[in-house]
């Protein structure tokens, strides 16, 4: 099956080519740019597509995303009605976000910002050490990644809450929290709070000051969701007043973040340029693989998200 490689951001052939080779040998990759205009497309693989991208290929079945997310494919214009929209889930990156947020969370709990303060000034003094059981933390999103965030947190000894669209049956990995009165019930028990959403229209601008206003006094952000769900000044309004005592960012409404951003210089920021975690090459081509197959069987691909919720 033929499958057409199209983005505006990156050069999909020249990051997947060689791994596609070898995992997905029965795609064959066309190039977008290059001007591939074909009736017998049925497969794209996008990240960023152009906004008249899918208007070339009439007889498209499925989009994949080289990631877990798939807003910027789902924002796309002239994305047909009628498409299937695949995301990756890899366990492995899993893994990864979730000893980047213990990474954070502990970071904040054993204040590691005010060791590096007193190390740079050569000051030698103990400072009182607080207990894993005494930071709460509320996680935003209790899908694929967020789940293995919250067992690994829970692990770690941290009381942990996670909050979704629909309610989950309880599991050991803490207490579980859905709809609007279940976020402002986790929010008050809250003392760091990580974004693990999917950017929908119903939780972009989610992170705003009105929730941070409810979680505890001095308390935490990490944004590992995507740039939109913050809304930037109420971020910075919160950590002016003291309602929240720092925040790590890995995602940016505007990627790169612009030299002259605020954020930059912001002592109690922290910045990764979206790297917080990465779906391996392999588990992009098996995926890609495996929609390839499904649409040769006419099955619905496996890992399609509900175009109706958005995620
Ligand atoms: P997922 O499996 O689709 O899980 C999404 C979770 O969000 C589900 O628990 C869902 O609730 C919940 N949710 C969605 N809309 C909601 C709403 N309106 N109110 C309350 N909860 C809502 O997604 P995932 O694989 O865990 O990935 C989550 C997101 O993490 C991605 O979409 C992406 O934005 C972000 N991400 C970032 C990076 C990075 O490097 N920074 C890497 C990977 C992923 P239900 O369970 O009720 O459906």
């Amino acid at each position: 099956m033929r499958c057409v490689l199209v983005s505006k951001r990156l050069d999909l052939r020249g990051y997947f080519g060689a791994e596609f080779a070898r995992s997905a040998p029965h795609v064959e990759l066309v190039d977008h740019a290059a001007g591939a205009q074909d009736q017998d497309i049925r497969l794209a693989l996008a990240w960023h597509p152009p906004d008249d991208a899918f208007e070339r290929y009439p007889n498209l079945r499925a989009v994949c995303s080289i990631a877990a997310g798939v807003d910027n494919i789902m924002a796309c214009p002239s994305l047909p009605a009628d498409v299937d929209v695949v995301r990756v889930v890899d366990p492995g990156q899993a893994q990864m976000m979730s000893s980047f947020i213990a990474w954070h969370v502990i970071g904040h709990q054993r204040e590691f910002a005010a060791f590096r303060a007193q190390q740079r000034d050569r000051i030698w003094q103990r400072r009182d050490q607080r207990r894993a059981e005494d930071v709460p933390v509320g996680i935003l999103g209790n899908g694929g990644i967020g789940q293995r965030v919250a067992a690994d947190l829970a692990q770690l000894g941290f009381p942990v809450m996670s909050w979704s669209r629909t309610a989950k049956p309880a599991s050991q990995a803490g207490r579980g929290f859905h709809g609007p009165a279940g976020l402002a019930a986790m929010l008050s028990e809250t003392e760091v709070l990580v974004n693990l959403l999917p950017l929908t229209s119903e939780t972009r601008g989610i992170l705003n000051g009105e929730v941070f206003g409810r979680m505890r006094r001095g308390g935490y952000l990490i944004q590992v969701g995507r740039g939109e769900h913050l809304v930037e000044a109420d971020l910075l309004a919160a950590l002016d007043r003291g309602q929240l005592s720092g925040a790590a960012l890995d995602v940016f409404a505007s990627e790169p973040l612009p030299p002259a951003h605020a954020f930059w210089h912001h002592p109690r920021i922290v910045i990764t340029p979206h790297d917080a975690s990465d779906v391996s090459i392999n588990a992009v081509a098996t995926t890609l693989a495996a929609t390839a197959a499904a649409i040769g069987a006419g099955r619905r691909p496996p890992n399609a998200i509900d175009r109706t919720r958005g995620y």
